[in-house]
């Protein structure tokens, strides 16, 4: 039970999403966000994911055998992938450049998209809710006091 819901409510996503809902309609902020980001999410999980099995990436190429998305060590190796994305979106932005295979598109902006493909992707190797995960999040973020401005301004606040 996550102490933003009513203690007589389940944490569904239903009820994650109407409370997100509901702060996004005070706020006058679009209210079909939330809905459609679970939705967009998921079914970006699930496609980065589908892709990259069919483009052999869950297959050992020197044994030709299934790599398990449940090793350890196999998901340390892809976050590490997520990481060189990262950097190199870094690196991009710093010396304002276009990306090598999309010139028409900034270099962080492909990186970001490269570090989203392989976050998706590993989620879904996982099998991991992260559609939910996110509404469940940002929900709580929204109740953080550590992330209000006033204490952000305050002493020992989170300056960015
Ligand atoms: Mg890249």
């Amino acid at each position: 039970m996550s102490e933003f819901l009513d203690a007589t409510e389940a944490n569904t996503p239903e009820n994650l999403l109407r409370h997100l809902t509901e702060i996004t309609r005070t706020a006058d902020l679009d209210t079909e966000a939330p809905a459609l980001t679970l939705e967009g999410v998921g079914r970006g999980v699930y496609l980065c994911h589908a892709l990259a099995a069919l483009s052999g990436w869950w297959i050992d190429p020197k044994t030709q055998r299934d790599v398990d998305p449940q090793d350890p060590t196999v998901f340390a190796a892809k976050l590490a992938l997520v990481h060189s994305e990262l950097s190199e979106a870094l690196e991009a932005d710093r010396k304002g450049l276009a990306d090598d295979h999309l010139p028409h598109r900034e270099g962080a902006e492909v990186e970001l998209a490269d570090a989203v493909i392989r976050i998706f992707d590993l989620a879904g190797a996982r099998g991991m809710d992260l559609q939910t995960a996110i509404i469940e999040k940002l929900l709580y973020n929204q109740y953080r006091a550590d992330h209000k401005l006033s204490n952000r301004s305050a002493a020992n606040g989170k300056a960015i």
